[in-house]
């Protein structure tokens, strides 16, 4: 199967999370956007919910934008790891699991509201957990159920003061089996290098962390796939048969 190159942008907040642009954040407005950029393919990864992933896979039915099942999980120390999975059996059991040690109540005035929508961007409900809150596990056992789920864990925006690894725990535990790091819009991959050399010994992805639709596509990854699939995803992080993650945008 001959190789080609696409662009996946791996970090996209919906109407679900509540720091998103909540009116415009919709699948249809994802998709639409998404595919104006020409990405082949796309994460959908609230806080601590996968609740909206399904909603967006149904707007992308025939776009041509594949959309993988995620979650931005908080661990207990306030570090952002990306879950990506396989299949979407994966993506709800981590959810029952976060579920049950996510604590809180949302407070919509305070914290902003947390909509659930269906394909056509009607509102199907609200979330009443605290999203924005942290979970109750710590880093390791974050990355471990995702990989018992069947996911990818990249731990967000490694070069972010604020909810990055790096700037909460103060370096990346060699022990933690974190399958790539992502690096922020905000600094291409080369200047997060520079900065924080120890990063180099992951995969690097770049991704936008989108939280309105124009912010979307504001950084990307290329990657040498066979086609737009998380097991291509995955075989890219590891280099293998060809396999792998190029530039960014
Ligand atoms: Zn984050
Ligand atoms: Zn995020």
């Amino acid at each position: 199967m001959g190789l080609v190159e696409i662009r996946a942008d791996l970090h996209i907040h919906t109407s679900l999370s509540p720091c998103s642009d909540t009116w415009r954040m919709t699948p249809r407005a994802i998709v639409e956007r998404a595919r104006g950029l020409e990405l082949r393919m796309i994460a959908v990864c609230d806080h601590n919910s996968m609740r909206n992933v399904e909603a967006v896979q149904r707007a992308a039915k025939g776009s041509g934008v594949v959309v993988l099942p995620g979650m931005e999980i908080t661990s207990w120390e306030e570090v952002h790891i990306l879950g990506i999975f396989q299949a979407l059996e994966g993506a709800w059991a981590m959810q029952a699991f976060v579920d049950e040690n996510l604590p809180g109540e949302n407070i919509p005035e305070v914290f902003g509201y947390q909509v659930l929508m269906d394909e056509n961007d009607e509102i199907v409900g609200s979330e009443d957990r605290l999203l924005a809150g942290a979970t109750t596990l710590k880093v390791e056992e974050v990355v471990e159920a995702i990989h018992r789920f069947g996911g990818l864990a990249i731990a967000s925006h490694v070069d972010r003061e604020g909810f990055g690894i790096i700037g909460q725990l103060g370096w990346i535990p060699e022990t933690l089996s974190l399958d790539a790091l992502e690096v922020s819009w905000a600094m291409t991959r080369p200047e997060a290098r520079q900065r924080f050399p120890e990063i180099s010994k992951w995969p690097l992805l770049r991704s936008s962390d989108a939280h309105s639709p124009e912010e979307i596509g504001r950084a990307w990854t290329r990657l040498l796939v066979s086609q737009g699939t998380w097991a291509e995803l995955k075989m890219a992080l590891k280099g293998e048969d060809g396999r792998r993650v190029l530039g960014g945008s």
